[in-house]
């Protein structure tokens, strides 16, 4: 699949066709696509207006309000860049971003604008545009920009200009600023739709239901929990519901119990994010109570689903299927996805690969191993990013003749199923045996008192490496470390029993995707405290 449609300014001019449809739902807010037109094009004419030009960068500096949407559609439509800004990041970050990735506008919430004022040096030269914020001296106000009118602007686009820079989400060091191109993010929008499709049939596997031609197709209602500047909410959740004319539905912040009252005032039909927040969601004490039968899917991304989970929303959530999807940033999205009879037939598989790509896996010579063996994995095809802004030796690094090595060891099956087992940098190298963080997350997960743990390499003088694991408790449950070493024990091989086990009271750290942050743990735990 090498020639995705042109660019995505025609996803979005394609979505005219939706007028009365709700288009963004945040709190009691709601835009219909009509007004999301509107909307849209009044912000292409007054970047362009402002000398804002094809090629130059804007960057959306905001949490997840509907605005972050709507400026990134209008740049997308103009061929201007969009640099999504970590919302998460302090002043001295965004800094940095700022430095890197020299955009001409900045959009910007409240929160931001305090950041900003911490080093105003940052924004030097930079237009900014305050939203949902009055418009303070150096500010200009969202409400000129929205006046603007007048209809879309013709613009010409390459299928290879940057559509945006996306960071990735600096859980292996600091973030990289991708460059996801026009080409790029409809690829990735081919890919999901084949991979909703490809639900839709595993769903109706097994049956006995035979597929009516007439029925409607549900118009999906996506609740993104995770960040609009990261590929998994934008790329995928965002992009595939506006394709198809859904609606899309924000938070301000991650909360479980907040997440169950909008799926079931909205009707859900799916929750993307980490796996860690399906399971937050069908453990927390209002899932008995909430209306959660919209919900079609559960699951998400971005990190490794343990197969516990996969059964547990299989049983206990009447509707939904389990699905995933494996990805990243450098691939404007998803690499494979997996849902339904699929996945819980095979919960330790992230599926197979996706049309737009070419996958194998390979030994420390690039060499492909033979089907079954483990190996990292690179993928070739058109969602693979052109490269890091400013990073040229991490590009090369990274993407050799076309192909992308993607930092994660796996294994393919003969059908093509991928089977992700690690990210190379966090593999625990104990006495010359390859112990994978997944799997002992995994077996710690089938313990009914683990809420969350992320297992990391200790270092040991005799054997390398030991494993060690932080973990948080379930309320109302107790275990101690021993009981969970026998727990472990009775699953697998006594290597991959952890020798260290912290047991905390607070969550454990994330990052702004949700994605636990392994290397804080590893440098902030002291052995002297482990169990
Ligand atoms: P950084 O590159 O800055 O260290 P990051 O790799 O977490 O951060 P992302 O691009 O958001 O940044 O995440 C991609 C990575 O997330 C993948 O390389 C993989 O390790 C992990 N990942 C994503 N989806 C899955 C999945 N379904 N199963 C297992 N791992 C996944
Ligand atoms: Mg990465």
């Amino acid at each position: 699949y090498k020639n995705a449609p042109p660019n995505v300014r025609a996803v979005w001019l394609s979505t005219a066709a939706f007028a009365d449809r709700a288009y963004l739902v945040y709190e009691n807010e709601r835009i219909t696509y009509g007004e999301a037109h509107v909307l849209v094009a009044s912000i292409a004419n007054w970047l362009l207006a402002n000398g804002v030009k094809r090629g130059d960068r804007v960057a959306i500096a905001m949490r997840n309000f509907p605005e972050w949407m709507l400026i990134y559609w209008a740049c997308l439509s103009v061929g201007v860049t969009v640099v999504g800004m970590n919302a998460w990041w302090t002043a001295e970050e965004m800094s940095y971003g700022f430095k890197d990735a020299q955009p001409k506008v900045a959009f910007v919430d409240p929160e931001r604008i305090a950041r900003i004022a911490e080093k105003p040096d940052m924004v030097e030269g930079v237009t900014l545009v305050a939203v949902r914020a009055p418009a303070t001296a150096g500010y200009v106000a969202w409400s000129d920009v929205i006046a603007t009118g007048g209809a879309m602007p013709e613009a010409e686009i390459d299928p290879d200009d940057d559509a945006c820079i996306f960071y990735t989400s600096g859980t292996t060091g600091f973030p990289k600023g991708a460059q996801l191109t026009h080409r790029g993010c409809v690829a990735n929008l081919f890919n999901m739709v084949f991979s909703g499709q490809a639900q839709a049939l595993a769903t109706q596997r097994g049956t006995g239901v035979v597929p009516d031609p007439n029925a409607p197709v549900p118009i999906p209602v996506a609740l993104l929990t995770t960040p609009l500047f990261h590929v998994t909410a934008n790329n995928c959740g965002a992009y595939a519901t506006t394709a198809a004319g859904g609606t899309i539905v924000l938070m301000y912040k991650w909360d479980a119990g907040e997440a169950l009252r909008v799926i079931e005032a909205e009707k859900v039909t799916s929750m993307s994010g980490v796996p860690t927040m399906a399971r937050e969601v069908i453990t927390h004490p209002d899932f008995a109570t909430r209306d959660t039968s919209s919900l079609l899917s559960l699951g998400g991304g971005g990190a490794q689903l343990p197969p516990d989970l996969v059964h547990k929303i299989d049983s206990q959530v009447k509707t939904a299927r389990p699905n995933t999807g494996y990805g990243m940033t450098e691939t404007c999205g998803i690499i494979t996805a997996i849902a339904a009879d699929f996945f819980v037939d095979r919960p330790d598989s992230a599926g197979p690969a996706m049309p737009a790509f070419e996958a194998r896996c390979v030994d420390d010579d690039g060499n492909t191993v033979p089907l079954g063996q483990v190996g990292e994995l690179w993928v070739r095809g058109s969602p693979v990013i052109k490269g890091y802004i400013n990073r040229p030796e991490a590009t090369a690094e990274t993407i050799t003749d076309g192909w992308l090595h993607t930092g994660d060891i796996a294994r393919m099956d003969e059908d093509g199923f991928i089977y992700i087992v690690d990210r190379k940098k966090d593999m625990v190298l104990r006495g010359g045996e390859n112990i994978y963080c997944a799997e002992v997350e995994a077996n710690l997960y089938r313990h009914p008192a683990v809420a969350e743990c992320s297992v990391f390499g200790v270092p040991d003088e005799r054997l390398g490496e030991e494993v060690g694991v932080a973990l948080v408790l379930r309320p109302g449950h107790s275990a101690t470390p021993d009981a969970l070493r026998e727990h472990c024990a009775s699953i697998a091989a006594k290597h991959k029993v952890p020798r260290y086990i912290w047991i905390l009271k607070d969550p454990l750290p994330r990052n702004a995707s949700g994605k636990f942050l392994k290397r804080e743990l590893r440098d902030t735990l002291k052995l002297a405290d482990a169990g």
